[in-house]
């Protein structure tokens, strides 16, 4: 097996604490201000994957202590129905953060939804209110995925002030915010999509790079800056190598980074899976735990 030169950032490790320091403040409020950070996690439909994550969402809400709710509405649910539920969250003084599980079955219409939720309770940071604030450099909550790439980042790397970042993707989810978390963090930034010229180059430049495509593996080993911090965001099913386990339809995850080649190249490198993916429901209990304070009138 080859040697790994990339130090690898493990997920788990960072997310776990944070959780811990999130139950702990959790802890803190209540104490202090009698106050219990709620989440409500709103799913519709009977997605598999989704019902994962909205388990996962509630199970780990419920150990740091926080108030949580797990609204499970059927596939049939109407955009009536589902923005009735949401209004009803948007004034319960109990919940102070919503997230609704996305994608919505059709027909829903997941930007009137999403639009329907109270910024100050947008959990998932995908308002345009949020996204208008994050952009103006305001307080805002703010996506979790790309909140936690720079919470490892910061981790890793340390200090971000000049450091020259690519963002490969230009979604509302993962790539424009992680963008304007790496503006906020005086890096200079570009932004690289599917029309972007020799993208290789431009790679090479990156001190950072994030990589959020969706395509497996498709960032190479000599597209990378040697000592290059990697933030591999890709969550891709693919077969198995083993012809034997792949001819059983045996799929597995990989990320939009060639982990073999890339780990000879870059200094830091998150797995994939098991580098990103991780922190995201821990920075949703975070979003959560500082919405809770903002409501309440206390400083975050
Ligand atoms: P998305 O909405 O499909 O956006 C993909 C972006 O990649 C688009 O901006 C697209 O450019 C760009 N792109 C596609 N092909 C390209 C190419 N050949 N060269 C350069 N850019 C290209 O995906 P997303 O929601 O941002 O998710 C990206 C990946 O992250 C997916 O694998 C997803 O599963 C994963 N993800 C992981 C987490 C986590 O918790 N770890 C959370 C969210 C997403 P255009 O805009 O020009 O089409």
């Amino acid at each position: 097996m080859s040697q790994t030169s990339a130090k690898l950032i493990d997920g788990k490790v960072y997310a776990e604490r944070l959780r811990a320091r999130v139950a702990e403040e959790v802890a803190e409020l209540h104490a202090d201000h009698g106050l219990q950070p709620g989440l409500a996690v709103v799913l519709v439909g009977d997605d598999p994957a989704s019902q994962i994550y909205v388990r996962s969402k509630g199970e780990q809400s419920r150990a740091a202590g926080m108030h949580s709710v797990t609204h499970l509405l059927p596939a049939d649910t109407t955009q009536h129905e589902l923005l009735r539920l949401v209004a009803e969250l948007n004034v319960d003084p109990l919940i102070h953060g919503i997230l609704v599980q996305l994608p919505l079955p059709k027909p829903l219409d997941e930007a009137a939804v999403l639009a329907a939720i109270n910024p100050d309770k947008d959990v998932d940071g995908l308002h345009v209110v949020n996204a208008g604030r994050l952009a103006n450099g305001q307080p805002a909550l703010t996506p979790c995925t790309p909140l936690g790439c720079m919470i490892l980042l910061r981790e890793t790397v340390g200090e971000l002030s000049g450091l020259r970042a690519v963002v490969v993707g230009r979604s509302v989810l993962v790539g424009r915010p992680i963008a304007q978390l790496l503006l906020q963090a005086d890096c200079t930034v570009t932004i690289a999509h599917s029309r972007t010229r020799d993208l290789p180059a431009l790679c090479r430049e990156a001190d950072i790079l994030v990589a959020a495509v969706g395509r497996p593996r498709m960032i190479k080993g000599d597209w990378i800056k040697p000592g290059a911090a990697v933030i591999d965001v890709g969550i891709n099913r693919v077969p198995f190598d083993d012809p034997v386990k792949a001819a059983a339809g045996r799929t597995k995850v990989v990320g939009d980074v060639d982990f073999k080649q890339v780990s000879q190249v870059a200094g830091w490198l998150t797995p994939a899976p098991g580098g990103v993916g991780p922190m995201t429901v821990a920075v949703l209990l975070q979003n959560t735990v500082s919405a809770a304070r903002r409501q309440a009138g206390l400083s975050s």
